[in-house]
């Protein structure tokens, strides 16, 4: 394909798009087809002479589209959302287009200095305080790395990137049990061992650490001469929305000197609304925020902004040239390179730049107190429904359920939800609280409706009613 060939393909592709989202109500969620089916219809070797683009066109929606599970579909209630507005799709293709490498300020001036611009537009839209720089991360787990990283270099007075782990104390961070599994891998991969996560029991129906249990773990840890590093907090927890009492976490690390990092990937597009801000009181204190805008807000995926306290911090931890530090923001240049693990960066300041602009911080508060107040509605439905149970209260658009029956409850439920994903018209996902497999439900596709909540309500009793 040459770019003239590009003009007739890219206006199609433009049309395809169009059509694929005005269909996706009538398509089923969750892709239907069996395990190997996509692979075996396709041929085992690549070919050697060129192919019509129409031949390849025909085979990616013939063979391709049937298997793809439709995240953009408005009833897509599993997991949480990967939405992508439309002009954020459009800032893409521009993007796409113009196949910048965005590393340092000179490879592309522009990408940068948007990216400082749109990073403190989000800081002011989720109201952080200006002391907080942003910058973008390709996702959440590559933030929760990076402030890793900086508790144990900062932990191990900058000497672990030269010198290595061993030899040190054990450094030790601390987190609940709820927090997203990218706190995990982050610890395997800088090296400090799962065995020295702690995790802190959690109380309340916010499911949030124990402070006091967390204040006695790091005594323990210090006279057990280990090195106390930092606490991982989060606000809106994966698999129920679990949220820690920042302000009560805050209070211990600052009395122990340790680093904080507080994710909330999901929730943190919630906090665009001033009244949902109670849920992360404390946050201005933390040193390291992390929100996914390619979650609920719409910025396709993927698109994180990392905040930070004092990014000299994470600079420092990652920066190969050390000089860096010397003139780092003095002369106006800042080489986003520096602040995260890969080198090569795209330019993904663009599409949030574009999706703020195009429906204000107004129109995309609309959509998110939408969700919430329509999450809240079915939850009641449910619980006032004889035979369900709402086993975790919503938080913002996320809350868990389960059907009741006689006998086996888990082996029942997740036989609800493989016939309410095998129908196809919503798409839920399951998790366990206090051991229990449980139904999870949230509200958060960019083009749902409160009747696509509605119809949620409808396909969930009437396929538990038929299974009974
Ligand atoms: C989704 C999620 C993550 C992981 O986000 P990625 O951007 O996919 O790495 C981390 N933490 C929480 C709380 C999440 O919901």
């Amino acid at each position: 394909m040459n770019w003239e060939d590009f003009r007739q393909w890219g206006r199609r592709a433009a049309d395809w798009a169009a059509d694929y989202h005005a269909g996706l109500r009538n398509e089923p969620v969750r892709a239907q087809v069996a395990p190997g089916a996509v692979l075996s219809a396709l041929p085992d070797a690549p070919p050697e002479g060129a192919e019509a683009m129409q031949a390849i066109f025909d085979d990616f929606e013939q063979t391709i589209m049937p298997g793809m599970t439709h995240w953009q579909h408005p009833r897509f209630f599993a997991y949480f959302p990967a939405n992508a507005a439309p002009v954020s799709v459009l800032a893409e293709y521009f993007v796409s287009a113009i196949a910048a490498q965005c590393m340092l300020w000179q490879t592309s001036p522009a990408a940068t200095e948007l990216e400082t611009r749109v990073c403190d537009w989000m800081r002011q839209a989720i109201g952080l305080p200006d002391g907080f720089t942003g910058v973008i991360q390709d996702s959440a787990s590559s933030a929760t790395l990076c402030a890793v990283l900086t508790m144990r270099e900062r932990a191990l007075d900058w000497q672990g990137n030269k010198a290595g782990l061993s030899g040190q104390p054990r450094l030790r961070v601390y987190c609940s049990a709820e927090v997203h599994t990218s706190v995990d891998r982050a610890i395997w991969i800088a090296g400090l061992g799962e065995e020295n996560l702690v995790r802190i029991p959690t109380h309340g129906p916010t499911r949030a650490m124990d402070a006091d249990a967390l204040r006695a773990a790091i005594a323990a840890d210090r006279a057990a001469g280990h090195q106390p590093a930092g606490i991982i907090a989060c606000t809106g927890g994966t698999s129920a929305g679990a949220s820690d009492d920042i302000a009560a976490v805050m209070d211990v690390a600052e009395a122990e000197g340790l680093y904080t990092h507080v994710d909330a990937a999901w929730a943190g597009s919630a906090m665009i609304c001033p009244e949902f801000r109670s849920l992360w009181a404390g946050v201005e204190r933390a040193d390291s925020v992390v929100m996914n805008p390619h979650k609920w807000l719409g910025a396709q995926f993927d698109c994180t902004t990392h905040f930070l306290r004092n990014p000299d911090d994470l600079v420092r931890t990652l920066a190969i040239q050390p000089e860096y530090l010397k003139t780092h923001g003095a002369d106006g240049i800042v080489n986003y390179s520096e602040w995260s693990v890969p080198l090569g960066r795209r330019f993904r300041a663009l599409k949030l730049w574009f999706l703020i602009r195009a429906h204000g911080l107004d129109g995309l508060r609309e959509m998110i107190r939408n969700h919430v107040t329509w999450a809240q509605g079915l939850a009641a439905r449910l619980e006032a429904t004889e035979g369900f149970e709402v086993v975790t209260q919503p938080m913002l658009s996320l809350f868990t359920f389960r059907h009741l029956a006689t006998a086996d409850l888990d082996a029942h439920n997740r036989d609800l939800l493989n016939r309410i994903n095998d129908d196809g018209r919503i798409y839920l996902t399951q998790t366990r609280i206090d051991g229990d497999l449980v139904i999870r439900f949230q509200a958060g596709a960019f083009t749902a409706t409160a009747e696509d909540v509605a119809m949620a309500y409808d396909v969930i009793t009437e396929l538990a009613a038929a299974g009974t």
